[in-house]
């Protein structure tokens, strides 16, 4: 099963990732998550992706498309992958379309996730994920179970990330629809395109996922 999650920042991508993940036993690749490790990391890409990340901008279509080239590579793509953040620009679509005829590889489907502007900065400045395991939560919308503590590791630590402040996804949102939302009708032409109520709870989004791929 290979799969891209499309949706502006905030729209619920990274959480319906991780259950896909559960679900199908196949990767997640957020090039959000590696730019972020990148960064932590002090690479290269990292040195040249932190300020525009910070920006709120996108990263150059050559570094993303360079790891997510790696990426594929690796064993645990073999059964497939989820796409997270990537492609976002047309530029990055058609380098996916060409990196995946090479390997004779199809995308089974690319899921919109609908979700309203206005609903975004509440999502996003209210985020936050445990530092062991990257399990995500939100303040009001998914709190563990056990207050301050990971429902998935047992972890007590949490981060919240640089860019997830009102000001910086603006400028995000901006990103979105100038660059990321003409691939909707890119995919939609290639008859790939399914979509989902992201506004809808995170449950009942998981169970819209699962129907349009069962029926898609
Ligand atoms: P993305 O990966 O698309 O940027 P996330 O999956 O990180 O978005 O979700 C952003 C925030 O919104 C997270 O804190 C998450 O817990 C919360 N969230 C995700 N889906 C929903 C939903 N359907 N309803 C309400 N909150 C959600
Ligand atoms: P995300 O975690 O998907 O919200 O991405 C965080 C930031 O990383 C974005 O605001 C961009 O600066 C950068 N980024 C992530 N994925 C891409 C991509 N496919 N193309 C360009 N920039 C990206």
């Amino acid at each position: 099963m290979r799969l891209i999650l499309l949706g502006p920042p905030g729209a619920g991508k990274g959480t319906q990732a991780q259950r896909l993940v559960d679900r199908y036993g196949i990767a997640q690749l957020s090039t959000g998550d590696m730019l972020r490790a990148a960064v932590a990391a002090g690479t290269e890409v990292g040195l040249r992706a932190k300020a525009v990340m910070e920006a709120g901008d996108l990263v150059s279509d050559d570094i993303v498309v360079g790891i997510i080239a790696d990426r594929v590579e690796q064993d645990d793509c073999q059964n497939g992958f989820i796409l997270d953040g990537f492609p976002r620009t047309l530029a990055q679509a058609e380098a996916l379309e060409q990196m995946l005829a090479e390997k004779s590889l199809q995308l089974n489907a690319v899921i919109e996730m609908q979700v309203d502007d206005a609903a975004l900065i509440g999502r996003i400045t209210g985020r936050y994920t445990c530092a062991a395991c990257g399990a995500g939560y939100h303040d009001r919308n998914l709190q563990p179970k056990v207050a301050g503590i990971c429902d998935k590791c047992g972890g007590a630590d949490f981060n919240r990330r640089a860019d997830d402040n009102a000001e910086t996804v603006a400028l995000r949102l901006n990103a979105y629809h100038e660059q990321t939302a003409p691939l909707l009708p890119f995919y939609q032409k290639k008859g790939s395109l399914l979509a989902v109520d992201g506004m809808a709870d995170i449950d009942e989004v998981s169970g819209q996922i699962k129907a349009v791929l069962e029926a898609g």
